[in-house]
């Protein structure tokens, strides 16, 4: 039996209240930060020059394991694991295979989807084991199919890894969705291509807006590039009608009739989306953020490595849950600041999670 895995069998009670915020939102899904490293320095993420934080910051992967368990028995049905890059964290399999034993409708489980989100370099190596941890899909990061503009945007990734590792975990029957962050100047012209080479794949796509997260070295503003621009773009050859799926956050779907794939937009700087926001964000350290876009948080790892939360961690992180979600914002307050460029929100994506 794994570290992870013995914590499974102590007795679960019963289902208790879900985690309901002061606007009646319901919070059923969380996402965990497993570190803040990565391999790649992407231009609009990290600064070249980042510094991590020291191992003993993270939370281990026992203590992830207790918060999974604590967000999963107050109603979480779907968990998303990201990073920095996640399949660089140790132990991440024995992580994911514990928290994909809470999957099911049986009384110890209630979890209904775990996923991941990477930037494949590594995947070819990990897609049977995320199969065999019950993950179906995973969000693969790809902003250019082009090797030279890959090497540039990433400072160091290869492409042809990449592709490969999308590529075997489609053998291994994962269904994979692209994430593309749109960037004026650097791969504004590849919109049709990507939507092509994923129609191709079977793969849905995602165009994200660039989000004000953190100091870069790039100037981020010069390269913000508006979505209903690459909607317009993409409309000119292909037909899209709106779907109706829907995942309780910042992105909206639209079908390819001629791919017969989805396409999504997530515009984070708008505000449209802060009503139906099902959602939290765990950090590496255990800092729990209730929006994206604000500073609130609760430190829950300071709850664990307290004595009640030592002697009792579910109990810890139970109360501790309740005066977070207490505390959620309704809205989020992104602005991009075109004249100073500066982030709205000092923490990097990577220490947050996607
Ligand atoms: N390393 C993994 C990856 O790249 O998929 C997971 C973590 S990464 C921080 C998650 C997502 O955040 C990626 O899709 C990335 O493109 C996006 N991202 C990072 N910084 C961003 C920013 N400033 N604005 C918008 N998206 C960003
Ligand atoms: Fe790494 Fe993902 Fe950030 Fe790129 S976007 S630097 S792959 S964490």
């Amino acid at each position: 039996m794994t570290e992870t895995s013995s914590l499974l069998s102590a007795p679960r009670t019963p289902a208790r209240q879900p985690l309901i915020d002061p606007f009646g939102r319901a919070v059923t899904y969380l996402r965990i930060s497993v570190t803040d490293r990565c391999d790649l320095r992407c231009r609009y993420c990290m600064a070249e020059d980042m510094t991590f934080l020291p191992r003993k910051d993270l939370l281990s992967l026992e203590e992830l394991t207790h918060v999974a368990n604590a967000f999963i028995d107050r109603g979480v049905t779907k968990i998303r694991i990201t990073g920095g890059e996640p399949l660089h964290r140790r132990g991440i399999v024995s992580l994911m295979q514990t928290i994909g034993e809470r999957i099911g409708s049986g009384p110890d489980q209630g979890l209904e989807e775990l996923t991941l989100t990477t930037n494949a370099t590594r995947l070819h190596k990990f897609a049977n084991d995320l199969v065999a941890a019950g993950v179906r899909r995973v969000n693969v990061s790809l902003d250019t199919l082009r090797a030279d503009r890959f090497h540039h945007i990433t400072r160091r990734g290869d492409l042809d890894k990449v592709i490969h590792g999308m590529d075997a975990a489609k053998a291994a029957g994962l269904r994979v969705k692209v994430n593309t962050v749109a960037l004026r100047g650097i791969n504004d012209d590849e919109v049709d291509d990507l939507m092509a080479w994923c129609g191709e794949r079977g793969f849905d796509l995602t165009f994200i807006e660039t989000m004000p997260l953190g100091a870069v070295d790039d100037d981020r503003v010069d390269h913000y590039m508006s979505l209903q621009e690459v909607r317009d773009r993409l409309a000119r050859h292909w037909t899209l009608t709106e779907s109706t799926h829907q995942t309780g956050g910042p992105a909206r779907y639209m079908d390819c009739a001629q791919t017969g794939t989805r396409l999504g937009f997530i515009t984070p700087l708008s505000h449209n989306f802060c009503e139906g926001c099902n959602r939290v964000r765990l950090t590496c350290t255990g800092t729990l953020y209730l929006c994206l876009g604000q500073d609130d948080s609760a430190d829950l790892r300071a709850v664990l490595r307290s004595p009640e939360g030592l002697a009792d961690p579910k109990a810890a992180l139970d109360a501790a849950l309740d005066e977070a979600i207490g505390r959620k914002p309704e809205g989020h307050d992104f602005i991009i600041d075109r004249e100073h460029a500066n982030p709205a929100v000092e923490r990097h994506m990577s220490t947050t999670g996607g």
